[in-house]
């Protein structure tokens, strides 16, 4: 195993800071990417790491898609991760007040919110230590579940991907295949359904499946099966992998798009290969960046409307990495990576260019 800063070098980050706090159980490691664009915002994931090698690689290498989500999304945010190690029975409102200290010592250059196995009141205890953390509860000030505003996003971005394939953007009529009605896919299907979808379900929660059928009606599959289905859209929204060489080829339908985080098991073997047969795919960090733009608006105190703007535009986002990709040549997810490198890099030499012009320096032709 690389040493740290050899893997700090090897994906650009700018600091990784270690915590411990033996009184309460505490591990932890926050890792900043990226604070071009601003201060580096990420979730607190709580994980049963094998050991701090583990930890640390997933905090890296999650912490540096925040900086992509982020400046593809347009918000002013850089990128930035922390990972518990430990499992759920290690939870405590002292194990989240001492990390919530950690995070008030880095002064605003990362903010943490909700991840795996960390919810609104874990959040709220780390909320009485420091002002850096988002996703609180809605009573302590803060935007509360996320899903509905990830769905929108993505019921915003599925419509980019029909008006590419079919020239019109209605998801009326529109067979759509969701995998997985849990947070975010229920509220995605309840979106498709209103604006007169037909629907597909899987999930391997029975009580889910049965909620989405009662309320929206449309019909059920059995697990894989949702990968051979003939239809218009397959929406992923529950695990990651589900796009590998074992399902690509079964895939009947001209669009993947759905709300699930690291969809491709391999990015660039898996995103040839839909490239190869033609098929659409909206990547996931752009079409599921609606949960980051409700943690946005908590931070501006905006409006819950203004996040919903702010998120349908992810039609434009979704459009714009299509553009691309056609103009380039290369993957949906090269592109979307293209857009957001793009980004920063403009950004960046704005504030150099104010750094030389308050030296008094010539600015940069
Ligand atoms: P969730 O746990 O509420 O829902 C996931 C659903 O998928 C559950 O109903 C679960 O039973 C089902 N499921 C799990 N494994 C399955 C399988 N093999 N086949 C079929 N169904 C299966 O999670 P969520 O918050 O709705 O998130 C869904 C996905 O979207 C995750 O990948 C998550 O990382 C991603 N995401 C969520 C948000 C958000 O705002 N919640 C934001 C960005 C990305």
């Amino acid at each position: 195993m690389a040493d740290a800063f050899f893997q700090m070098h090897d994906m650009g980050h700018e600091q990784v800071v270690y915590c411990r706090n033996p009184d309460v159980g505490l591990r932890a490691i926050i890792a900043i990417h990226n604070t071009v664009l601003g201060p580096a915002l990420g979730g607190a994931r709580l994980y049963p790491y094998r050991g701090e090698a583990e930890a640390l690689v997933d905090a890296l290498r999650l912490s540096r898609g925040m900086t992509y989500k982020a400046a593809l999304a347009g918000l002013d945010l850089g990128g930035g991760k922390a990972v518990i190690i430990g499992d759920p029975s290690i939870k405590s409102e002292g194990l989240f007040r001492a990390f919530g200290r950690f995070v008030e010592s880095l002064g605003g250059r990362y903010i943490t919110a909700e991840d795996m196995n960390t919810t609104v009141e874990d959040m709220s205890h780390i909320q009485r230590e420091t002002s850096h953390v988002t996703g609180s509860s809605q009573i302590m000030g803060g935007s509360g579940n996320p899903a509905p505003l990830t769905a929108w996003g993505v019921y915003h971005g599925i419509k980019a991907c029909l008006n590419i394939v079919y020239g019109e953007d209605s998801v009326e009529g529109r067979t759509i295949a969701v995998q997985g009605v849990g947070n975010v896919g229920y509220h995605l299907s309840r979106y498709l359904n209103e604006n007169g979808a037909k629907l597909i379900f899987t999930d391997i929660n029975g009580g889910n499946v049965s909620r989405a059928l009662e309320e929206f009606g449309g019909r059920a599959v059995d697990g894989d099966e949702i990968f051979g289905i003939e239809c218009d859209v397959l929406a992923p929204c529950a695990i990651g992998a589900v796009m590998n060489p074992k399902t690509i080829p079964l895939l009947r339908c001209p669009i993947v798009a759905g709300a699930a985080n690291n969809v491709l098991a391999d990015e660039a073997r898996d995103g040839e290969a839909l490239m190869e047969r033609d098929i659409v795919y909206a990547p996931d960090y752009a079409i599921n960046a609606g949960g980051l733009m409700s943690v946005w608006s908590e931070l501006n105190n905006w409006p819950r409307e203004k996040s919903f703007d702010n998120a349908a535009n992810i039609y434009n986002t979704v459009k714009r990495v299509f553009a691309e990709a056609k103009h380039e040549g290369i993957t949906f997810t090269l592109a979307a990576n293209q857009v957001a490198e793009k980004r920063i890099a403009e950004v960046r030499r704005i504030h150099e260019f104010r750094v030389n012009f308050a030296r008094g320096a010539a600015p940069r032709e």
